[in-house]
Order: structure tokens, then C-alpha cells, then sequence
């Protein structure tokens, strides 16, 4: 049996007006002075060559009518000419590519597709269920669209429209490079998801939304959880089981794991996040900030055989580093295979582990200002390490410019911290990492994590 310590499911500290705090101290907080002084002394991030730009960012290399003439007014560069000012029948035929690719995970065969729209923007997909997080599809990451505030650099590669029916939506703090209204109406009006959110952010869709079906937003503190199950009547995804606060005429009298009726769930748990929440100037730290731990369960037949797949997805948010990470590791450990014969089932103790980690590399310059509240790519890798993801992918970097490093720093730094800490193994400490273990995507990229390759990788290291 393992002699290791119980994990500690640190809580945000709750003042008596009912607002949020960090429980760390290496959580120093930034105001307007520190705004100052940090706008005072920095200089515009750079900016790579144009044919790095088209390297890194255009989907396969196809850059669009926008980003050439973003790039000529703001940063002086001219994109080579032979790119036509118009969607060609490439971009055409690779925003239909996208589409198909999305609808290839409608079988159950316990894989994880996994698409990045942008920023902290990820469509996965899992057992027939699609769940969207932090959505933003707007041109800005701002409350106007005015000069000088955050504007997308690479066009959004698929509408809300396009999107494939969206079940549930996590969202992670009100920022407004991770919270966008009118993403979030377009969303209501064309998916009606079941949003997840953290504490007190139910009132802003009641507000700002006007969403009056309460039954689609569930607010969790750090560690709660809500299940959400495919309805076997209907189809779509439904809350059978959240915390106290939700009326109980809103639980579903669902059995809470897979059957051949309602074959498909998801666990969604939030968990900690050093970071801090504003919208207006006025609510500093009024709602929580958190990441996400979503596991999915399904059925799957082989043989004749039924069993449950368990896949786990975390999403980290916005973030500094902390070490409750160790403990969202520990809590969230595999124990085995992700696949059990469903008579042995305990469904509150259903082994996983985390398969995928989507986790922040970008905006993390100056440190003095940013460590407290944005991790750099070095924490990033950290962070993949402690919470034990099989594979992990970078977000929160080259689509809007926040902070101060050059724009195509980040997925360097990353691989840079992977092969420093592959050179640590030949001195015998940790682990190798693989190839692709930890990467950053261009835009609209869409991979597929098979149960061969996640399976695998649960014998070998677990
Ligand atoms: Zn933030
Ligand atoms: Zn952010």
C-alpha cells in the first residue's frame, strides 16, 4: 500500500462580504499602481518574421484577409503576396476538413477527440458527448471593441453556428479572455449547453444573459462536483446529481453511471486556481476562479462483453503556480486500467487518472508582475507533471496579445523545458518524456487520443 500523504483539498479563502480569496501566500495582489508601472516600463512584445508567422500561426499555413491587415498596421509587416485578401478554396476546403474531423468521435470507442480554437477555447469530445471550454469567438478579448484592447490574431477556425451540438460548457473565471458575452449568447441561442461555472457566476447569466432556465448553469466551489447524463429519452445532457444548492426538482432520477439506455456521462469537478476574478472594476474577487476536471464514463462491448471506460480531461484556466497541483494529482491518480467490467463497477471509486491536461504557457512576462496569476511554460510542464497527464497541450498563448514576451515565445520555452528536463533522466532523476508528450497546436488543430495510445500508456506508467 502506498505510504503517501492524503491530499489536502485547500479551499479559497470566503471573507464575511462574501468575496473570494487565494490561500496562498505566493498570491501577491496586482492594482492599478502595479498596472502602471508595468505599462510604464514595457515595451511592444515582439513580433516574429512574416514567414514565422505563417509557420506558426495560420492553420496549415493559410493565412486570412484579417491577419494581413492586423499585421501591416500593427506591426508593419507585409505577408507575402501570392495570399489572396479573400478566403481562397483552401481555406475553404480546410474549414470543411475541420468539420469532418470533428464528426468522426461519434463512435464509442473510448477515445478523446480534442480540437483547439484558440486561446483557453478547446472542443472535446468524448462518448458522444461535446463539451466547449472558457468559449471565446469574438474578434476581441475586451468588453468594446476599441483600439488597444486585446484583438485576435488568427481568425476563430469555426463558428459557433458550425460547431457540432455543444451538451456542456465549463467556464473558468470571469475574465474576458475566458468569459465572452457574445459567445456565450450565441451558445444559449444555438446549443443551449449546460454551462459549469464557479461560484457566484450564476447571476451574471441571469443578469448579463437573462438566461432564466436555471437548470443549465451549475456552480461549483473548488473540489464539487456536478454529473451530467446523456437522457435516454431525449438525447441531451442532463444534471442528475450536483451540489445541495440546486433545487433537488432539477435531478434527474438517473442511475449515475452508464447503462445501454443513457450510455454516456460526464463528471465535471472544479478545482484550484491561483488567479483572481474582475469584470467591471467594481467586483474585484466577487465570483470564484477555478480549472476543471471533466471525466467521462461510457459503455463499450467487446466480446460480449459490457464494460466502462473512464477518460479524463483538465483544464487549468488562468493560473499561477501552486502546489495544491501535487494534491489535484493525488486526488485525481489512476489506480489501474481505465477499463472495468461494469459488474464491478463502484462509480464513486472509479479509477482514472487525467489523460489530457490543457494547460497555460503564455502571458507570463514581466514575471514580477505576471508569477502570481499566469504561469510561465517551465510551471506549465510542472503543473502536466503533478497532475500525472498522459499527454498535454498549451494554451492561453498566440491569439491575443496581454502581455510582454515576443508572441512565439511560448512553444519554444515549453519545448525548451521538456528537453531540460529529458537531460535530468540521464542523471537519473525523473522521467523521460515522450515525444509530443507536451505541445503546443496551431489553431483548429484536432487530434484524436485513442484507447490504444491512452491504454498503453496506462500499463506502462501507472
Ligand atoms: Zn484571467
Ligand atoms: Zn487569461
Amino acid at each position: 500500500m502506498s505510504t503517501e500523504t492524503q491530499p489536502e483539498r485547500v479551499r479559497a479563502i470566503r471573507k464575511s462580504d462574501g468575496t473570494f480569496r487565494n490561500p496562498w501566500p505566493a498570491f501577491v495582489e496586482r492594482g492599478l499602481l502595479h498596472v502602471m508601472k508595468w505599462k510604464w516600463s514595457s515595451s511592444a512584445p515582439k513580433f516574429p518574421k512574416p514567414h514565422e508567422v505563417h509557420e506558426l500561426f495560420a492553420p496549415k499555413g493559410l493565412l486570412t484577409a484579417d491577419d494581413h491587415v492586423f499585421l501591416r498596421r500593427h506591426h508593419g509587416i507585409c505577408p507575402r503576396k501570392s495570399s489572396s485578401a479573400h478566403r481562397t478554396p483552401q481555406e475553404s476546403s480546410w474549414a470543411s476538413e475541420w468539420f469532418h474531423n470533428a464528426a468522426l468521435c461519434e463512435d464509442r470507442k473510448g477515445q478523446i477527440s480534442v480540437t483547439w480554437i484558440g486561446h483557453s477555447t478547446f472542443l472535446v469530445q468524448c462518448g458522444g458527448i461535446n463539451m466547449l471550454t472558457d468559449p471565446v469567438f469574438s474578434t476581441h478579448a475586451a468588453p468594446m471593441k476599441l483600439p488597444g484592447t486585446p484583438k485576435r490574431m488568427v481568425n476563430v477556425p469555426v463558428t459557433v453556428e458550425d460547431l457540432p451540438r455543444i451538451d456542456v460548457v465549463t467556464i473558468s473565471h470571469n475574465h474576458y479572455d475566458h468569459l465572452d458575452t457574445q459567445s456565450v449568447q450565441e451558445l444559449v441561442r444555438e446549443h443551449n449547453p449546460i454551462f459549469v461555472v464557479p461560484l457566484n457566476m450564476k447571476r451574471w447569466f441571469q443578469g448579463t444573459i437573462q438566461l432564466l432556465d436555471e437548470s443549465r448553469v451549475v456552480e461549483l466551489d473548488w473540489w464539487e462536483e456536478a454529473t451530467l447524463q446523456l437522457c435516454p429519452t431525449t438525447g441531451r445532457l442532463i444534471v442528475v446529481e450536483a451540489p445541495s444548492e440546486m433545487s433537488t426538482e432539477l435531478v434527474h432520477n438517473l442511475p449515475r453511471q452508464p447503462t445501454p439506455e443513457a450510455p454516456s456521462l460526464v463528471r465535471v469537478s472544479a478545482v484550484p486556481a491561483q488567479h483572481w476574478s474582475m469584470r467591471t472594476g467594481f467586483d474585484r474577487y466577487h465570483e470564484l476562479w477555478c480549472g476543471f476536471v471533466a471525466r467521462f464514463s461510457l459503455l463499450t462491448s467487446q466480446n460480449d462483453a459490457t464494460s466502462i471506460v473512464t477518460r479524463s480531461v483538465f483544464h487549468a484556466g488562468d493560473t499561477g503556480y501552486t502546489a495544491a497541483y501535487k494534491d489535484v494529482g493525488k486526488v485525481y491518480q489512476s489506480t489501474g486500467s481505465c477499463t472495468q467490467p461494469l459488474a464491478d463497477v463502484n462509480p464513486s471509486a472509479t479509477p482514472f487518472g487525467v489523460d489530457i491536461g490543457l494547460i497555460p504557457i503564455g502571458a507570463y512576462e514581466p514575471r514580477w508582475m505576471m508569477s502570481p496569476q499566469h504561469v510561465d511554460p517551465i510551471e506549465a510542464l510542472q503543473i502536466h507533471d503533478d497532475i500525472g497527464a498522459k499527454f498535454s497541450i498549451g494554451m492561453h498563448w498566440g491569439t491575443f496579445i496581454l502581455t510582454d514576451e515576443p508572441v512565439d515565445e511560448p512553444p519554444k520555452l515549453l519545448a525548451k523545458a521538456l528537453d531540460d528536463a529529458n537531460k535530468t533522466v540521464s542523471s537519473g532523476r525523473g522521467r523521460e518524456r515522450r515525444p509530443g508528450e507536451f505541445v503546443a497546436w496551431r489553431h483548429g488543430e484536432l487530434r484524436n487520443f485513442t484507447s490504444e495510445m491512452l491504454d498503453t500508456l496506462n500499463r506502462e506508467t501507472k
